[in-house]
């Protein structure tokens, strides 16, 4: 890892100390704005779970359909997703006194950062906060798109009351690099499920969101589901596109950019609540059907925000 260590003044950020680096050898992305934060707070009561916990703000895999943009629109306005990230240095120090006086529920981790991104892998935060959360026996929902994750599996093994997750939505290692461009390859995140699995960890899949014409089509899907029946997972969620904060702008930019005629059949589906809900509809079929035919029969899951919206 380089460091250009170009530290920015205390009165620009009061808490920060904010180093420039080139990332470009890690992510693909150049010039990632790394900023080391203090956070007062990170066991947070959440609607994913009763908390979450997230050591980052801002994610360097930087998926063009991530709506956790919206939790960063007032610290980095403007600045575009994928291309900073704040490090709240201090979480398991916070995290071990929270967990003393709250109440035990299930931690999702992550649910606005990856917390297996690549700083992760010097900083070690979400390693250390897991530690915590097992010591004192909080149930975990994981998920990540980072093989770095495998490191912690040492951890996770044969825990009760854990489930690893890893998001896929396609195969296709192409599409899979426009769409999410930091994330690891499609079959090391397999394998990693597979990894789990074999470690006597609950696993699941997480698909979404399907993008239309994209990933959410029969010959992106089947392979997919296959995969996932070789994989042994125990269940898995689909998920919607979600036009949320910032989302439209950035999926917009990727299909004129590289699928211009499908611009408007998003926007239908997107943007028209007939269209849309018949859309939500026919895929929860669709993939129910090929779940089905894959041995996957009664696995699949609709995530929270489809639970909610249909
Ligand atoms: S890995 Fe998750 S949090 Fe990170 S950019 Fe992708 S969708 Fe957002």
């Amino acid at each position: 890892m380089r460091c250009k260590a170009q530290l920015e003044s205390a009165a620009q950020r009061k808490t920060r100390a904010h180093h420039q680096i080139d990332m470009s050898q890690i992510t693909g992305f150049s010039d990632v704005r790394i900023a080391e934060v203090e956070c007062k707070s990170v066991l947070n009561k959440s609607a994913l779970a009763d908390y979450t916990v997230n050591c980052y703000a801002g994610c360097e895999h930087g998926c063009c359909y991530c709506y956790a943009r919206f939790a960063t629109r007032f610290s980095h306005p403007g600045e575009p997703w994928g291309n900073f990230v704040d490090v709240k240095v201090n979480a398991p120090q916070i995290l071990a006194r929270e967990v003393r006086r709250k109440r035990i529920g299930t931690v999702f981790i992550s649910s606005v950062c990856d917390g297996w991104q690549p700083w992760e892998a010097s900083y070690r935060l979400t390693r250390q906060c897991l530690e915590i959360l097992l010591h004192y026996g909080y149930p975990l929902t994981i998920l990540t798109k980072s093989t770095l994750a495998g490191r912690d599996l040492d951890l996770l093994s044969s825990k009760v009351g854990v489930d690893f997750g890893v998001t896929i939505t396609t195969l296709d290692e192409e599409l899979c690099r426009l769409i999410e461009p930091g994330g690891s390859p499609p079959i090391e995140r397999l394998a990693l499920l597979e990894e789990a699995r074999m470690r006597g960890v609950r696993t699941y899949a997480f698909l979404g969101p399907l993008l239309p014409y994209l990933s959410d089509i029969e010959g992106s899907l089947v392979p997919l589901l296959k995969a996932l029946k070789d994989v042994g997972v125990d269940y898995f969620y689909i998920d919607r596109l979600n036009p949320r904060f910032g989302v439209w702008a950035s999926v917009k930019n990727l299909l004129q950019e590289h699928f211009p005629h499908l611009i408007g059949e998003y926007r239908k589906i997107l943007f028209d609540e007939r269209v849309r809900r018949e859309y939500s509809q026919q895929i929860i079929s669709a993939v129910n059907l090929l779940a089905k035919k894959q041995g996957l029969d009664g696995k699949m899951r609709l995530c929270f925000w489809a639970l909610l919206q249909i």
